[in-house]
């Protein structure tokens, strides 16, 4: 098995200095019993990308932990949204109107306004999710106004067979145009390179809980 507390406390180590970065954890796959060890080193960001897994995961360990921060960071389905609060506190893969209004109406059912980050589609590919670079000021502007969101930053998954560094600035650039703080960006290969760019929200899975079957 992985040494998953030394592999996070590494990551840990090589970020101490970046006050303003957040380690999400990223528990996609592994059982609750190989991530445990992380919850009790005090960690509180994790981030899962199905609905119905993390529901079957986190529902009672937040309950026992309640500084604990979950993150959905993989697409999300219209009909899931009922079951995402309150269970997750951030959303990374907001990127369509439909999905902006579904959210809206489920946090005044709930009380509860999630943090939101509107995903990107930064490499501009075709089979990816994400809002594309021309129509993200008046995305972000409607999720506001309309759909009064909280809506925290931009978020990106950059094309996985090319240097991202291009990608992260570009985000950069699309983050300052909209005087948004948060950027949500950064994976196992590439964290070190996104910190750099001005990521505030690395997210870091294989790294520390070792490789996915
Ligand atoms: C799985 C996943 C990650 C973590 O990837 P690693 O390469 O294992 O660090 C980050 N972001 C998203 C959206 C993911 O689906």
């Amino acid at each position: 098995m992985e040494n998953v507390v030394k592999n996070f406390n590494l990551i840990k180590q090589e970020i101490e200095d970046k006050k303003n970065v957040k380690l999400v954890a990223v528990t996609k796959t592994f059982p609750i019993s190989h991530i445990l060890p992380v919850i009790n080193e005090g960690h509180t960001h994790f981030g899962e990308n199905k609905v119905q897994e993390a529901m079957e995961k986190w529902t009672s360990i937040k309950q026992d932990f309640p500084k604990i921060n979950l993150h959905l960071i993989g697409k999300l389905q219209t009909n899931k949204v009922k079951f995402v609060l309150p269970l997750f506190d951030y959303i990374h893969s907001l990127d369509n109107f439909k999905l902006a209004n579904k959210i809206a109406e489920e946090q005044i059912k709930k009380n509860f306004k999630p943090k939101i980050f509107i995903q990107v589609n930064i490499g501009e590919e075709a089979q990816k999710g994400g809002i594309e670079i021309n129509d993200l000021e008046n995305f972000y502007k409607r999720c506001i106004e309309d759909f009064k969101l909280n809506i925290i930053g931009l978020m990106c998954i950059p094309p996985f067979d090319k240097d991202s560094k291009t990608y992260f600035v570009k985000m950069r650039e699309l983050s300052e145009n909209l005087n948004l703080k948060d950027i949500s960006m950064g994976m196992s290969d590439d964290y070190m390179e996104a910190i750099k760019q001005g990521s505030t929200f690395i997210r870091v899975g294989s790294k520390i809980f070792g490789a996915r079957g």
